[in-house]
């Protein structure tokens, strides 16, 4: 089997499965005959192991190519398609073996010591007396936009993180993006991207929950640019139309480029807004058309960027907690509310998340150091940020590849 025919056959095989195990694939954006008809009658053991079976033909193909990066990172697609296929059969991965097999990284463990520690930094930055998760959230309803300016002051963000994006990299002509405003009440998530191919992109923005004035920039890079977006359109452009490798036609979720997709779409948002250019461009430009007070704007900074620092790694260690049967549901739950400071309405949210996705949660905080110290690496200077950053996405990699 050529190499060639091994990438086809894992994207015939990525689209059979998203049959059955739908959201499996992201975004698919080649040839429409390699999509299969849909199977009214549904996911069965036989058809998975099937799928297993034609995963293991691939494997054993690839085993026999040489080893370079395109086939490195399709090992890595494979491997990962196996081990979901694993799971839909049944056999049960602790959160760290699921971690390493889906994205090639495990998540350093932090200790209830440590957060308690970082809990503590917070504490007297956030004003008012009494239960910190309750404080924080009240000090937090100030910065609420409301759902009726929400699309204006989003569309702002977008448009800045957009221009920035635009005067440091090439993007092409036809390229563009539409804003869908959603309630969805099951997915669990609070912004996505969706790929379109052809340069184009559906963002959605969840209002099921509040949303506050420092996500706008947050969500305007890491789904649009240079984050999501733009990694669609450099994987499409550049290693699928330009290349002809195929399997940069599909974005499957659960694979190694994941962490890469969702750590580099976080770290984008330094490299597009350096030092204080988001806080200086929220402060001119974002609140006032929110028609909030930007007084408060850097002391309220200051208390996400620690709130941050707390809420990633406690994130992680309950979701790790749940999946491997430490914690009950309504343990996690309290574990959110007392180490992520999230409001109590909020917490079944941040569950619905772990149901649905499981150890990709590391995704973000990992993923984002992960992208930052190769980046930092490699760039000799802070424009060069743009260009390390944009051939992550026009290389094949795997975290693996970028960690030595
Ligand atoms: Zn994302």
């Amino acid at each position: 089997m050529e190499l060639d025919q091994i990438a086809e056959g894992f994207v015939r095989l990525a689209l059979k499965l998203n049959l059955y195990d739908e959201g499996f694939v992201d975004a698919y954006f080649g040839p429409k005959g390699l999509k299969p008809a849909p199977d009214p009658a549904g996911a069965s053991s036989e058809k998975y192991n099937q799928l297993l079976s034609e995963c293991r033909g691939l494997l054993e193909a690839l085993v026999k190519m040489k080893k370079e990066s395109r086939t490195r990172h399709l090992e890595s697609l494979l491997v990962a398609a196996h081990a979901r296929l694993e799971q839909k059969l049944g056999k049960e991965f602790s959160f760290d073996e699921e971690s390493a097999l889906l994205y090639e990284t495990v998540a350093p463990q932090h200790t209830e010591t440590e957060l308690q520690d970082r809990k503590k930094k917070l504490e007297s930055f956030v004003p008012g007396s009494g239960d910190l998760t309750e404080r924080f959230n009240r000090y937090r309803e100030q910065f609420i936009v409301s759902r009726n300016v929400l699309p204006k002051v989003f569309e702002a963000a977008m448009a800045e993180a957009r221009k920035r994006t635009l005067e440091a990299m090439h993007l092409p002509k036809q390229e563009r993006f539409e804003c869908e405003y959603v309630e969805n009440a099951k997915a669990g998530w609070s912004a996505y991207n969706w790929y379109l191919g052809d340069a184009k992109s559906t963002i959605q923005v969840n209002t099921i929950v509040p949303i506050y004035i420092e996500q706008m920039i947050h969500w305007a890079s890491h789904e649009g640019y240079p984050g999501h977006h733009v990694q669609g359109i450099l994987r499409d452009f550049e290693l699928y139309q330009k290349r002809g490798w195929i399997e940069f036609s599909i974005a499957p979720l659960y694979c190694p480029s994941g962490i890469l997709s969702e750590g580099g779409a976080d770290f984008g948002v330094e490299v597009a807004f350096p030092g204080n250019d988001k806080l200086t461009f929220e402060k001119e430009v974002l609140y006032p058309i929110a028609g909030l007070d930007a007084a408060n704007a850097s002391e309220y900074e200051k208390i996400m960027k620690l709130r941050k620092d707390l809420s990633q790694i406690a994130s992680i260690e309950a979701a790790r907690g749940y999946v491997d049967g430490r914690l009950t549901r309504d343990e996690t739950k309290r574990w959110y509310v007392e180490y992520a400071l999230e409001h109590p309405d909020r917490a079944e949210n941040r569950m619905r998340f772990i149901d649905n996705y499981r150890s990709y949660i590391i995704n973000y905080s990992v993923g984002e150091t992960l992208v930052r110290n190769f980046v930092d690496q490699k760039a000799k200077s802070s424009s060069e940020k743009w260009s390390v950053l944009a051939d992550l996405f026009a290389t094949p990699c795997t975290p693996q590849m970028i960690q030595r």
